[in-house]
């Protein structure tokens, strides 16, 4: 492993290599404002740059500032979101924002500490915040960094586990300590998430222009591809469910499902465990049920498991209501501007009938 000694300089290395090679025009640098910051880092978790920045530049135009988000309902909020995935990130984001205006003013905590305190953000988002908006010398650990320590420090073992996080957490703790009193905390941050996108790649990483290359472990030992090691292997179980797609006069029905859950908040298609089910709720709905409105299965995968969607396509006599609470008909041309998971979005996009 490289020694902590090494530690002095690396931190100042990474700052003076993304004043010259970092990113310096994405939508979100250039501000101190921490709404914007806050907004930028949660829809980049799990998300690339490229598809954030339309995401971004929208919602801000439609939510300028936090009192304008804490002051809209969520169903205004969701559909500016859909399509990004990871759900619970707006819901947070929402709740965030109305904590934030009720208690505190509408204006975010000053330290890492206390903004680790709101919903959700979690210490590496925190401590991105106090860095670029107020300076503060706390380091971030997402999953850029984590490959890009666990390579130069050449600590083995899978990022994920408690014990390997705490360790690189500790370095990246370490390297700020040991960092100069005038290091630009915002550039080194920045430098840090540059380094791993553009640089430290996960696959065929750019070593020879990298600032870390002269004492990197897994450089100097060519353990680039065998660093960070993967999550062990699990196999995800498999589940099934039907979907319905009832149409009638230009409208499908959608269903609104419950706050908590998968796909909490969103517009959904009414959905059963077995096609018995979907049959029994056909026949008491009146519909008949016509082979022909098999379509193809489509697999969703999610953290814990993968599903296997079988959706059928369907119409209703004229007449037929909504049988369940959270039941609408959706006007057809409004289903683009309606927050849908994104599977459900994949079978209305492949929706033959208009
Ligand atoms: Fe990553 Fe290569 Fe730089 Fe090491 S030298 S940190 S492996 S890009």
């Amino acid at each position: 492993m490289s020694s902590p000694s090494s530690l002095h300089d690396l931190a100042q290395r990474v700052c003076d290599w993304q004043r010259q090679h970092g990113r310096h025009h994405l939508p979100w640098q250039g501000t101190q404002d921490p709404y914007r910051v806050w907004l930028s880092e949660i829809m980049l978790q799990q998300t690339q740059v490229s598809t954030v920045i339309p995401y971004y530049e929208r919602f801000l135009e439609r939510f300028p500032t936090i009192h304008s988000l804490a002051q809209a309902t969520q169903e205004e909020v969701m559909p500016y979101w859909a399509g990004l995935g990871y759900y619970a990130r707006a819901r947070n984001l929402h709740r965030c924002a109305q904590v934030v205006a009720r208690e505190h003013g509408g204006r975010f905590p000053k330290s890492a500490e206390e903004i680790a305190t709101l919903p959700g953000i979690g210490r590496s988002t925190a401590a991105a915040i106090a860095a670029f908006c107020y300076g503060e010398r706390s380091s971030i650990m997402d999953g850029n960094v984590k490959r890009v320590f666990t390579r130069y420090f050449g600590i083995h073992g899978y990022p994920g586990l408690r014990a390997v996080e705490q360790r690189l957490w500790a370095l990246a703790e370490m390297a700020v300590e040991q960092a100069s009193g005038s290091l630009d905390m915002a550039a080194y941050t920045q430098g840090l998430m540059d380094l791993g996108a553009q640089v430290c790649t996960r696959s065929k990483p750019l070593c020879e222009t990298c600032p870390l290359a002269s004492d990197c472990e897994a450089r100097l030992r060519g353990l680039q591809d065998q660093l960070p090691e993967r999550r062990p292997k699990r196999v995800l179980p498999e589940r099934h469910c039907t979907m319905l797609l009832l149409h009638r006069d230009g409208h499908l029905l959608l269903e609104k499902q419950p706050q908590t859950g998968i796909w909490g908040g969103l517009w959904s298609l009414p959905r059963y465990d077995t096609l018995e089910e979907m049959a029994a709720d056909c026949q008491a709905r009146g519909i008949v049920m016509n082979d022909d409105g098999r379509m193809a299965t489509i697999v969703h995968t999610f953290t814990h498991f993968r599903l296997h969607i079988a959706p059928w396509l369907l119409e209703a006599p004229p007449n037929v209501g909504e049988t369940r609470p959270m039941e609408a008909w959706v006007a057809f041309d409004h289903l683009a501007q309606t927050a849908t998971p994104a599977p459900v979005r994949a079978l209305l996009d492949a929706l033959p009938v208009s």
